[in-house]
């Protein structure tokens, strides 16, 4: 039989791992969904005749879009002419 610290120490170990676990799982369908979801702003871009440019420098909450010489944020509605 094992000491009462001992235990209690075993099962915070087993419920940091079990965790652990549930995080890594998170993150792997995270990252699954980010890459659906840049593969498919990529092709609509593509189709759209848009390119995709670096984060808005206002708001940094979305890629400017760069069609016609204009880049917009779709977030802030940030409009920059190249
Ligand atoms: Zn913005």
């Amino acid at each position: 039989m094992e000491p009462p610290l001992r235990k209690s120490k075993n099962r915070h170990r087993r419920s940091l791992f079990a965790e652990v676990e549930s995080l890594h799982r998170r993150l792997s369908r995270i990252q699954e969904d980010q890459e659906l979801l840049r593969n498919t702003l990529s092709g609509l871009a593509h189709e759209s005749d848009i390119s995709i440019g670096s984060p808005c420098p206002k708001c940094g909450q979305s890629y400017m879009l760069i069609k016609k010489g204009l880049m917009s944020c779709p977030s802030c509605k940030n409009r920059l002419s190249i």
